[in-house]
């Protein structure tokens, strides 16, 4: 008899419309169904199947939000620390990396860009759950070699800092690579021209770095390129005035955090990926979960 309660209960809401737009519009990756198959109970064709629809998503109007935003430079074998101090805290070994990804996916993350927050914050767009940005450091060769495929093949959007006077260098990407990638789900943005520590920069210079890499980013991929990385995460108030004048959008930093809102784009936080970290160390430092609603959306149709 409850069976049955609750089977009423679906059809009714199964009838209205709007509730299956809904689900149309959320994010599809976070769907999960269950299939139920009613006996005619109430007058409707036998064998005709009811598809429950749960949708978890991060719904508008939160003024800051949970979202880690992840930060890599290197993706490659890692150095000796005896050796290469530096290389060896900026690098991911490509399996360590591989890990990481596999982990998010199968633990329901959604890799999200500056475009979705954006879109978020400005209310046009509701977040899937469990969002997270992947970001990438300088265009260092293996962005593209290693990185990339990785992330596509996991169907991951990510974000790459372009440091613009070094496309084409030996050891890093070329101008090429970058239209590809910007083509394929990787958001271009920039980290300056030549990696200038901006915090001792003068104010003309830090403008010009800041205007350059934008315009000739903008050429390149032939759209607006807003988002910002400040190189080795150093900044002062002049620095960020610069960005606002020159129409940067979001500018991140290398301090710690994982809560961010549209008031505080200018120095968002982001989480230092060591690659040595064990996987339950790499969960812990995604920070807690912004919690999700869930959306509940009924349809019925024929059976299989
Ligand atoms: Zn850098």
């Amino acid at each position: 008899m409850a069976f049955l309660a609750a089977c009423v209960a679906m059809l009714q809401v199964g009838d209205f419309p709007q509730v299956s737009q809904a689900s149309a519009s959320s994010p599809a990756e976070s769907e999960t169904s269950t299939l139920l198959r009613a006996q005619a109970p109430f007058g409707m064709a036998p064998e005709r199947a009811i598809t429950v629809h749960h949708t978890m998503l991060i719904p508008f109007g939160r003024r800051s939000i949970s979202v880690p935003i992840l930060m890599y430079h290197y993706i490659r074998p890692v150095p000796s620390a005896n050796r290469d101090w530096m290389g060896y805290r900026l690098s991911v070994s490509p399996a360590n990396f591989h890990e990481q990804m596999d982990w998010l996916a199968t633990n329901g993350y959604h890799a999200v860009d500056f475009n979705d927050l954006r879109a978020y914050f400005a209310g046009s767009r509701v977040l899937p759950d469990k969002p997270v940005v992947i970001t990438l450091d300088d265009g260092y060769i293996d962005l593209y070699t290693t990185a990339y495929p990785t992330l596509r093949s996991y169907n991951f959007k990510a974000v790459a800092y372009i440091v613009t006077s070094f496309v084409g260098e030996s050891r890093y990407v070329t101008a090429d690579q970058v239209v590809q990638m910007d083509r394929d789900g990787i958001q271009i943005a920039s980290h300056t021209l030549n990696h200038a520590d901006l915090a001792r920069t003068s104010p003309y210079w830090v403008t010009y770095q800041l205007a350059t890499s934008k315009v000739w980013l903008e050429r390149l991929v032939g759209h607006p390129v807003v988002d910002f990385a400040y190189p080795s995460g150093k900044f002062n108030s002049q620095v960020v005035y610069a960005l606002q004048t020159t129409g940067y959008d979001t500018a991140v930093t290398e301090m710690p955090g994982t809560v961010h809102s549209r008031d505080d784009r200018y120095t968002w936080t982001r989480v230092r990926v060591g690659g040595g970290e064990s996987m339950a160390d790499f969960a812990v430092r995604l920070g807690s979960e912004e919690s999700p609603l869930v959306l509940t959306t009924i349809n019925t149709g024929p059976g299989d």
